[in-house]
């Protein structure tokens, strides 16, 4: 098909993204998403064996699936009938080749990163691509696709979601691949000279090194994070160089979930999904979201589990956007310290963000720092600059005392591993490094 065409479907989808923008109460969003659902309801379950066969239950009654079902009923689940054998095939060949052309028929593939073993595989049609692509677009750029402004994406895969955003127009996108070395990431950064730079916050942190080193020269006027936790020591960076607040998309390869308001806070797509809430602690309003894509029908996302940690605003924001209101994107679920109940038998959890934030109090100066957590009451921690004993001293009282706050067993704290960031990994700065199952609780 031609990119003519591709043009006008996505000026198409870009206009009814921008219509769906005005829906202002909560009882229209709702009655939007019913509408949605029942047109996507009848076409996919007429089409997935997996869903032909619950094709009588409710909404409420559908199973909720992770991604281990999703991979292992993957061939009952899409509506293509693509094999995951043969979508794998394509997706290691673009991985391998860094040519994020190929496709089956006019179905791309996609891959989540994810600890090893647990990948999950994604697919989306070319009209599902543009609807997409039209949807970040009306959300992403309010002054229209019209206004002029040259868009650098930094990206560790490419992908053919990506091509689509390329076009005539004013507006330019740029995909910078992170794979190449970084002073040739640099180099094209400064030949480009983006107006919108979009990136890992950890990688947007390293070209804010560079500015504030002087060896690179760029005044972008919109910084966007996506891809990796928001982490404080990264967000002043990005910050101080660049001079302008940093604004969040919450994009995943499962879709385009979210994005910053003006107030800072991140709105969940509910003109595109319905979210579910699964609490993971109701008291600090922390869910992870179960997630219905009302626009997918290659292989349909229907009450699909994210293993995130998201936190509710617990007012509602002042924008008046009638979707949930995140006040902040806590990483994944897997990533939760766990450490002994100090009251009884169990474990208490212990927030990335918490920890974190514990650790850069104690220790003011640090510029970057990892939290490792190898088995229960055990932590250990890089920072850097390296810190001197007594600096080591305050962070193991600071966590002790954040520890006994939760009613934990103090973890051992010991500063023996090291920090290696790549441009072209994930970073994340808290981890845990086993299964819970396999923790003697259990
Ligand atoms: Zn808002």
């Amino acid at each position: 098909m031609s990119r003519l065409f591709d043009a006008i479907v996505l000026l198409w989808n870009h206009a009814a993204a921008r219509r769906l923008q005005r829906l202002r109460r909560r009882a229209d969003v709702v009655a939007h998403q019913q509408r949605q659902w029942r047109r996507l309801r009848k076409q996919v379950f007429a089409r997935s064996p997996f869903y032909a066969a619950c094709c009588h239950q409710d909404f409420g009654d559908l199973p909720v699936i992770d991604k281990r079902v999703w991979m292992s009923r993957f061939d009952h689940i899409n509506t293509a009938g693509i094999t995951l054998a043969q979508a794998l095939a394509v997706a290691a060949e673009a991985e391998r080749t860094r040519d994020f052309s190929p496709m089956l028929n006019d179905v791309a593939i996609g891959m989540s990163t994810g600890t090893s073993g647990a990948r999950g595989v994604f697919m989306a049609s070319r009209s599902e691509r543009l609807r997409w692509a039209g949807t970040l677009l009306a959300k992403m750029l309010p002054d229209g696709i019209f206004a002029p402004a040259r868009v650098a994406l930094l990206l560790r895969a490419g992908s053919n979601l990506y091509d689509t955003l390329s076009g005539g127009l004013r507006l330019q996108f740029r995909y910078v691949d992170l794979a190449m070395p970084f002073d040739d990431v640099l180099a094209r950064l400064d030949a480009f000279k983006p107006t919108i730079l979009v990136g890992p916050p950890s990688v947007l942190a390293l070209a804010a090194d560079a500015v504030l080193a002087g060896t690179l020269r760029l005044a972008p006027s919109r910084v966007i994070a996506a891809a990796e936790v928001l982490d404080p020591v990264d967000a002043e960076r990005i910050t101080t160089a660049f001079g302008v607040g940093i604004e969040q998309i919450y994009q995943a390869t499962e879709g385009f979930l979210g994005h910053t308001c003006r107030h800072g806070s991140v709105h969940l797509n509910e003109d595109c999904l319905i979210v579910e809430r699964d609490w993971i602690d109701r008291a600090t309003r922390r869910f992870a979201p179960i997630i219905t894509d009302l626009y997918r029908r290659t292989q349909p996302v229907i009450r699909y589990r994210l293993n995130d940690v998201l936190v509710e605003r617990e007012h509602p924001c002042p924008c008046g956007s009638p979707f949930i209101a995140i006040e902040r994107i806590e990483g994944r679920e897997d990533d939760i310290v766990w450490l002994g109940n100090a009251r009884g038998a169990g474990l208490v959890p212990l927030f990335p963000d918490l920890l974190s934030r514990t650790l850069l109090n104690a220790a003011p100066h640090a510029a970057d720092y990892l939290i490792e957590q190898h088995e229960v009451d055990v932590l250990r921690i890089a920072v850097q600059p390296d810190l001197s004993d007594d600096q080591r001293q305050q962070v193991r009282q600071a966590i002790a005392d954040c520890s006994r706050r939760l009613g934990a067993c103090v973890p051992h704290v010991s500063f023996d591993i090291g920090i290696e960031h790549s441009a072209t990994r994930k970073c994340r700065r808290v981890r845990r490094l086993f299964k819970l199952g396999e923790a003697s609780h259990a």
